[in-house]
């Protein structure tokens, strides 16, 4: 049963009728596990916070710097020089202090992450390199939990769903293989805040859809930010991909 200052606080989504008081009660339950606090964490860890979820895990090693405020939204100037992942939960404590908040100020580990996914329902992978998504990517094979993936760099973007619940799900390495790549950064080549913005506002989004259960796209989603134009290019499993399909 909701009280009635959530009735209240809530009664934006209770509206819809595709998330109402039951959906509503499954992201009070739900355990969401965010890799990186940077563009793409900020605007999905407030959004997902906003939302009510019950339990946000953000996980960072990385110091807040100046040229990191032009698009990571959710800090503020006093928070420069702070650790990203505690900086970022005092700030979704102060908008939603039902919210249990953890913040993990390392870099994750595999052993790190096979433990937090007993207990986690999505995981958001906000992090900026190819090392640590295909990391993650393993760990949410191994554990069956669902991914969504985001990326930015300059005025592009990219966002995946990888619903590992599912037997027939592809994984990350499934689209992206599995070698080794050669990481493009946004201190090297630019990003536009909004872009960033927009794909980790869509990752909250998809989050918020895979804990009420709503269907989601096996779809890669590519975003320009000249055109404002999407592209969606289907995907599937790879039986013969080296991460996902000798554990099926
Ligand atoms: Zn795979």
């Amino acid at each position: 049963m909701l009280s009635d200052d959530q009735l209240l606080r809530y009664s934006r989504h209770i509206l819809l009728d595709d998330i109402d008081l039951a959906g509503q009660e499954k992201l009070f339950a739900a355990s969401v596990l965010i890799i990186g606090a940077g563009g793409l964490a900020n605007p999905a860890a407030l959004y997902l916070a906003g939302a009510g979820v019950g339990r946000l895990l953000i996980a960072d090693g990385d110091t807040l710097e100046v040229s990191n405020l032009q698009r990571q939204i959710g800090f503020r100037q006093s928070d420069v020089g702070s650790n990203k992942a505690q900086a970022l939960v005092a700030q979704l404590a102060a908008l939603n202090d039902s919210v249990q908040l953890q913040a993990h100020p390392q870099f994750v580990d595999q052993h790190w992450l096979a433990e937090q996914l007993h207990d986690v329902d999505v995981v958001l992978d906000c992090s900026d390199n190819f090392a640590t998504r295909a990391m993650v990517n393993g760990a949410c094979v191994a554990a069956r939990v669902p991914l969504v993936s985001g990326a930015a760099i300059r005025f592009s973007g990219q966002l995946a769903v990888f619903d590992l619940r599912r037997d027939d799900a592809a994984c990350y390495a499934c689209l992206y293989g599995s070698g080794e790549s050669r990481d493009e950064l946004c201190s090297e080549s630019g990003i536009l805040g909004p872009v960033v913005g927009t794909m980790g506002t869509l990752q909250a989004l998809q989050a918020i859809r895979l804990i009420c259960g709503l269907p989601v796209a096996e779809k890669l989603q590519l975003f320009d930010g000249h055109t404002l134009e999407w592209k969606s290019l289907g995907f599937r499993k790879d039986p013969a991909c080296p991460v996902c399909g000798l554990q099926r």
